[in-house]
């Protein structure tokens, strides 16, 4: 079984908290989400309620998306911190950051806790290759988080991906899925202008969850389509 659903980050404009957001996932049918809290003030300061905690049991796979760049070293330990917490009382399978010149990666190493690392976007010069991470699990023993939209804008091609998916192998916890557009680069597929390229990159995610990153309405019935996209891509093709 492979389990689909969203980011927090996709219901952006609608204003909704946290439990209204995983409610109308749940209701339908996403059984992963990812929550978004790269806001560094709001990833300390989150204190979920017990509806929260109740609602995130619901799903079968929940990621907490950190805040990307960490410099010294007091704030390392204090991030190690939060996501030690918020791991623990969601039920986290995994916190998200971005690599970044100038993060202490060594300092994550150990913690106990499962980091995660993703490839960047088009604009980024590092964290972009199947080498890089390779080498960030080799050497701080992250796992990964493979972006189907970054990976385009590098290789519109995505023959990449092949690269992405062998070398990551069994150290993959799960997709971000997105499309683009001439105003967006994180959109809904069916707004996408790549939909054919991503849906395509979408059959060859075989048994990781895969989480939606584009920019989403609270309309349920184009919700679950783009939930149909990720669970069965390959009726799209
Ligand atoms: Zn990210």
């Amino acid at each position: 079984m492979k389990y689909v659903g969203f980011s927090t980050g996709c219901l952006y404009k609608e204003r909704m908290n946290f439990e209204e957001i995983l409610r109308f996932y749940l209701d339908i049918g996403a059984d992963a989400v990812e929550l978004s809290l790269s806001n560094l003030r709001n990833f300390h300061n989150y204190r979920p309620s017990k509806d929260m905690v109740n609602l995130a049991n619901n799903f079968e796979f929940v990621a907490i998306h950190g805040p990307v760049n960490i410099f010294s070293p007091e704030d390392v330990k204090k991030y190690i911190e939060t996501s030690r917490r918020l791991t623990e009382a969601l039920g986290s399978d995994g916190v998200i950051f971005h690599p970044h010149e100038g993060n202490n990666y060594h300092l994550f190493s150990n913690s106990g806790v499962k980091f995660l690392i993703e490839n960047l976007d088009g604009s980024s010069t590092i964290g972009i290759t199947p080498e890089e991470f390779k080498y960030f699990r080799e050497t701080y023993g992250f796992g990964c988080v493979l972006d189907l939209q970054h990976v385009y804008e590098h290789d519109s091609s995505l023959l990449t991906l092949d690269k992405f998916l062998t070398d990551a192998e069994k150290d993959l916890s799960h997709v971000h899925a997105s499309g683009c557009n001439e105003s967006c680069i994180h959109a809904s597929l069916r707004d996408s202008d790549n939909r054919t390229e991503i849906i395509r990159g979408l059959t060859k995610i075989k048994n990781v969850p895969i989480i939606h990153e584009g920019a989403i309405e609270k309309d349920p019935k184009f919700a679950k389509k783009e939930l149909e996209y990720l669970r069965e891509p390959e009726k799209f093709i």
